[in-house]
C-alpha cells in the first residue's frame, strides 16, 4: 500500500472468518427440487407471454420480465442434445463436499426437450474425442434421491437422432 507524505497508517486487522449462511430458493425451486426427488421430473418454467420455457426454471422471464408462478411449470424430457463439453483434467477442491473432486470428468452444456435454454452438468463420458455436438443425452437419477441438483448424477450419452 502506498502513503502519501503525512498521511497516517490505517489501522488494519486481518483475519480469515466462516461465514454460514442460508437463503431461500424460492417456490418454483422447491417444486423443481421436489419434483426431482419424488417423481424424478425436471421441470421448467415457461413465461406465460412469450412462451420461452427456461430449464431450470426462473421465477422471472429474462426477455419479457414477466414474473412466472409455479402454475407455469412444465415438465420437461429427460433427454437432451449436446450443445458443448469440457473434460476437466485438473484436481480442485469440490465446493459441495470440501474434498477434492475426482478427475477426470466429462462437464457438458445441453438443451433438454422442451427447453429454449441450456442447462449445465456432468457427463460421465471422460474421453473428449466420443463427446460430439449433437449428440443426444439423458439424465441419469439416483435411486435414493434428495432433493438437490445431485439426484441427477450425471447425463449420458444415448444413441438416438434428434427428435424434430
Ligand atoms: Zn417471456
Amino acid at each position: 500500500m502506498s502513503r502519501k507524505k503525512g498521511q497516517e497508517k490505517i489501522f488494519e486487522i486481518k483475519w480469515k472468518t466462516d461465514l454460514p449462511y442460508r437463503y431461500s430458493i424460492g417456490k418454483l425451486a422447491v417444486k423443481f427440487f421436489e419434483e426431482l426427488k419424488e417423481n424424478k421430473k425436471i421441470m421448467g418454467s415457461k413465461c406465460s407471454k412469450c412462451g420461452k420455457v427456461n430449464s431450470p426454471p426462473r421465477a422471472v422471464c429474462g426477455d419479457c420480465m414477466v414474473e412466472m408462478t409455479i402454475d407455469d411449470m412444465v415438465e420437461l424430457s429427460p433427454k437432451g442434445t449436446l450443445e458443448g463439453f469440457t473434460v476437466v483434467n485438473y484436481p480442485f477442491t469440490d465446493p459441495n463436499t470440501g474434498g477434492m473432486r475426482p478427475f477426470p470428468y466429462g462437464y457438458a452444456l445441453f438443451k433438454l426437450d422442451g427447453a429454449d435454454t441450456y442447462t449445465m452438468h456432468f457427463i460421465n463420458e471422460t474421453d473428449h474425442t466420443k463427446l460430439k455436438v449433437g449428440q443426444r443425452v439423458e439424465a441419469v437419477f439416483k435411486e435414493e434421491r434428495e432433493g438437490n441438483i445431485g439426484d441427477i448424477m450425471y447425463y449420458k450419452v444415448i444413441k438416438e437422432e434428434k427428435k424434430i
